[in-house]
């Protein structure tokens, strides 16, 4: 597969991609200065907003405007920043950590997780429904990550980065709630980051330290490895009229300066045709 540097960002924690279908545009955050983006990928033009504090995830509220999940809590905003709104305070075990990956789901709910940089399992795993309630799901998280669903609904895939691997879970799509936690495959490659589900129910796992995205079955086997010239890929999304190119975001940080040297590309915003489509990214309800 060949893959394009869409937007030679220089991000420092390049994260969080997410395809916007009515702006026609990818969404994505840059963590540590708290910046949340626009790509246009018809234009190549990319703007952005500062969150205040740094940003982990975005989503699309299904009313308009955004759902961010930044360092203390979630919060609500426009598109373009205004009116940032606080709908909870969220800290870690003990305080000092941050939201990390999160996304919306199909069925209107939100997701996101936390992570501590100076500590393991400070964290947890939180589900924000369309009333507004946010519910506490997981424990024991040291740096919650990647996130998708089976195309029936009834599987959550769901990454705690240093467990080395992609977790999977019973869904229920009509209450959200989870349950039979397993492991479906370690990635033993870097380490597993953000990810995505295609609508043949593959995972496409973008693997930090790994210079690379995975994809693999439903059933955990290791189907292709596409390289990319850069170390750390933190995340991937399908986006694009018709959700068929994948984007890839990826990070500069905590590399030294030989190392940049020999990765130009590193924190830029890769795509590639990955001759499958992925599933209509989901909208918080509230
Ligand atoms: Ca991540």
């Amino acid at each position: 597969m060949i893959v394009d540097v869409v937007l030679a960002a220089g991000a420092r924690l390049g994260e969080g991609p997410l395809w916007d279908p009515r702006a026609a545009a990818l969404r994505w955050v840059d963590i540590e200065p708290g910046l949340v983006h626009r790509f246009d990928p018809e234009s190549s033009e990319d703007t952005s907003f500062e969150a205040g504090e740094p940003v982990g995830a975005v989503a699309v509220r299904r009313d308009g405007g955004l759902v961010l999940a930044t360092a203390s809590g979630i919060s609500t905003c426009a598109e373009d920043g205004s009116g940032l709104t606080r709908l909870h305070e969220v800290s870690t075990d003990p305080p000092g950590g941050r939201f990390n990956d999160g996304k919306a789901d199909p069925w209107g709910r939100f997701w996101a997780g936390t992570m501590h940089e100076g500590k393991g399992r400070a964290g947890a795993f939180y589900r924000l429904d369309p009333d507004g309630s946010l519910h506490e799901m997981l424990t024991d998280v040291s740096v919650s990550n990647g996130l998708g669903w089976s195309p029936d609904g009834r599987t959550m895939y769901y990454t705690d980065t240093p467990t080395g691997g992609v977790d999977a879970f019973d869904h229920d799509p009509e209450t959200g709630t989870i349950s039979r936690r397993r492991r479906l495959f370690d990635v033993e490659r870097g380490w597993p980051d953000g990810l995505t589900v295609d609508v043949e129910g593959n995972l496409w796992v973008a693997l930090w330290d790994g210079w690379a995205v995975r994809r693999y079955m439903p059933d955990g086997r290791l189907v292709d490895t596409v390289e990319l010239p850069a170390q750390r890929i933190t995340s991937c999304a399908f986006g694009g009229t018709d959700l068929s190119t994948l984007y890839l975001t990826s990070a500069r940080t905590g590399l030294s300066a030989d190392e940049l040297d020999r990765q130009p590309h590193a924190g830029s915003l890769f795509a590639l045709d990955a001759q499958v489509s992925g599933q209509a990214p989901g909208e918080w309800a509230g």
